[in-house]
């Protein structure tokens, strides 16, 4: 029980392990401060977690051409491309083919346009929980 504060490499250690030896628990069960050490570095790798889930959405797809978004409104595509189309812009929700999409529905089909609209609803409202579950016990809902 005689143990000072954590340091920040401690702490970090922690953090990414789950679990403290017991001597360092002993002293955050004690210890405000090392907890509100240990309650802001979390957050921050939180923080840090999703502007990497962020940027990762962002980055990993590969956007299908305009030319590939047209035709797979017309129903032009190969089942493989046109299933690829159809996760990118619906499952993944990726904004900018959507909105080219909508575009191009919008002169082709408009039951393609409303189930899309339907699809990126889901998504958002999917994102929406999922927030809304991460950000429990945080701030509250506005
Ligand atoms: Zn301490
Ligand atoms: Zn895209």
């Amino acid at each position: 029980m005689s143990r000072g504060c954590l340091t920040a490499a401690e702490v970090s250690a922690f953090i990414e392990r789950g679990r403290a030896d017991a001597a360092a628990s002993a002293h955050l069960d004690a210890c405000e401060a090392c907890r509100l050490n240990v309650d802001s570095l979390e957050n921050e790798v939180l923080a840090l977690q999703y502007s990497m889930s962020g940027l990762w959405f962002r980055e990993r797809i590969s956007c299908p051409t305009p030319d590939e978004l047209a035709a797979a409104a017309r129903g032009a595509l190969t089942p493989e491309a046109a299933d690829y189309v159809d996760f990118h812009v619906n499952t993944l929700g990726c904004r900018a083919c959507g909105a080219a999409g909508a575009a191009v529905d919008a002169d082709a089909n408009p039951e393609i346009r409303r189930k899309s609209r339907q699809a990126a609803r889901r998504v958002t409202d999917s994102m929406g929980r999922f927030l809304d579950e991460a950000g429990k016990g945080d701030a509250p809902p506005p």
